[in-house]
């Protein structure tokens, strides 16, 4: 057994084992971890520095999973399964898919999207990886997929490796990517054979999943630096929740932590709508008020894209704060910085296609003269 697959086994699956290792009452969680299965794994445990912090949050049952909000809550917001052409697949956007290739996580996240299926028995099957491969190769518009689930790390090397041989044999298949909280969640998970393993499938992309800077320790910024070292370029994704990383100093913090260890912020999610997550629901003028604090502030490459996941599968749709544009005719575009000054643009005169392109369209109220 490797080292990673021993960090599994003695992750916290059970409702004693939690009671003794963090005095969470067995009984008060009981129903909610048969029904949503519960994993932390032994480094994530360690970050756990007091009851109710950040991590404890994001991996810990709480009966509040019971309560669910059901007039805007569903099994399934995004509509993943109206989506499915074949079975693990999910084709929204013209150009890309999205593919489940395991059940299983590092550890069991409480707000998780997909919380109606993750940590249930089920990896992608070979007739079912067929069908994937046959399905990409009619549709000769798909030049991106991006591997999901659950985890795509969660599996042995050789099972990753049957998944990315099939679709590197599919000619307009541009770039691969994956999706894991793996490198945050179980860093030993990335070990050199893994690298070297995944190396052989570029242009590969990763995104990563991290939440609040307390899961950025040591031994995560070295499974960033292997992968980064591999010639992966990495982004991050992380998923705004109340009483976790609602407040833009932790987001600051997080995001110029991530471009230390050389990850580069790619989205913060509004909450999406799912069953049993109601608590970690943030209100959106917080997520605003968060980018707002970030852009002009730190490093443009450490501000992600803030995105409401549009229910129904209407996907990702960026939230921009509306008053940087305030004003914009045939001569002049006027706009606002970080520090909220006025700034004149002079604009090329439109020609004459462009004039009936695009009529003109008039922005906010008439601006006070800025100068
Ligand atoms: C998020 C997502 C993608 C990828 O979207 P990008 O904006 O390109 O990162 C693709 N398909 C589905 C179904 C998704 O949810
Ligand atoms: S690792 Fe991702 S897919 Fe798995 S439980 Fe957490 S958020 Fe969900």
């Amino acid at each position: 057994m490797e080292q990673w697959q021993k960090d599994l086994k003695a992750s916290i699956h059970d409702v004693e084992t939690l009671e003794k290792e963090l005095g969470v009452p067995a009984d008060s969680v009981r129903d909610i971890v048969d029904k949503y299965p519960m994993r932390i794994t032994p480094h994530v445990l360690a970050q756990i520095k007091e009851n109710g912090d950040a991590l404890w949050k994001q991996v810990v049952p709480s009966p509040e999973e019971e309560t669910s909000d059901a007039a805007c809550e569903m099994e399934d917001p995004l509509h993943e399964e109206k989506d499915s052409p074949v079975p693990n697949l999910v084709h929204r956007y013209p150009d890309r898919v999205l593919l489940f290739v395991t059940n299983q996580c590092p550890i069991y996240c409480r707000f998780c999207t997909r919380k109606r299926f993750v940590g249930s028995p089920g990896t992608l099957t070979p007739e079912n990886l067929k069908q994937v491969v046959n399905y990409i190769q009619e549709h000769k518009e798909i030049r991106d997929i991006i591997l999901s689930g659950g985890d795509p790390l969660m599996v042995v090397d050789f099972l990753l490796e049957r998944v990315l041989k099939a679709l590197r044999e599919i000619d307009h298949l541009e770039i691969i990517r994956i999706g894991t909280r793996v490198p945050g969640s179980l860093p030993s998970r990335i070990t050199e054979e893994l690298c070297t393993l995944l190396k052989k499938y570029h242009p590969l992309y990763m995104n990563l999943h991290f939440n609040h800077p307390s899961e950025i320790t040591p031994e995560v910024a070295k499974a960033c630096g292997m992968l980064a070292d591999a010639g992966i370029p990495l982004g991050s994704q992380t998923v705004l929740m109340e009483g976790i990383n609602d407040d833009p100093e932790t987001m600051k913090t997080l995001m110029k932590k991530l471009l230390a260890i050389r990850v580069k912020p790619y989205y913060i999610y509004q909450a999406d709508l799912v069953q049993g997550t109601a608590h970690f629901r943030t209100r959106v003028e917080k997520g605003l008020k968060i980018i707002s604090a970030l852009r002009g502030h730190i490093s443009g490459m450490a501000v992600p894209h803030y995105v409401i996941d549009a229910p129904q599968g209407g996907g990702k749709v960026a939230i921009l704060p509306q008053e940087t544009l305030l004003y914009i005719d045939d001569d002049e575009v006027i706009v606002k910085n970080y520090e909220e000054k006025l700034f004149k643009y002079p604009q090329p005169k439109p020609t004459e296609k462009e004039a009936e392109e695009s009529p003109l369209t008039l922005y906010m109220a008439p601006h006070q003269d800025s100068d």
